[in-house]
């Protein structure tokens, strides 16, 4: 049968089962290896205001925010980008 991608969108190979982990954006249930995970830097002050703090040598404190996708999700958010046909086939697993 012909396949869309290589691996089928997963990490998985022939490991045969693997915890299903929640997005934290649409709450589906989506295999380990399939989600998308991102850490990003989530400062409470923003904008100007941080800039000029930092500029009188204040500390602004910042949190890390980790946060589990699932394909749909990631590119709606623009994490993912749709690969044109041939890119497909490449691993993004390594
Ligand atoms: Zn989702």
């Amino acid at each position: 049968m012909p396949v869309k991608r290589k691996n089928r969108g997963r990490g998985k190979g022939s490991k045969g089962h693997e915890p299903m982990i929640q997005c934290d954006n649409c709450g589906a249930f989506v295999p380990r290896s399939k989600i998308q995970r991102i850490t990003r830097r989530v400062s409470l002050v923003g904008g100007d205001l941080a800039r000029e703090l930092k500029k009188q040598g204040a500390y602004i404190a910042e949190n890390v925010v980790t946060k589990n996708l699932c394909i749909s999700c990631a590119i709606h958010y623009g994490v993912l980008k749709v690969r044109p046909r041939e890119e497909r086939k490449k691993s993004v697993f390594i």
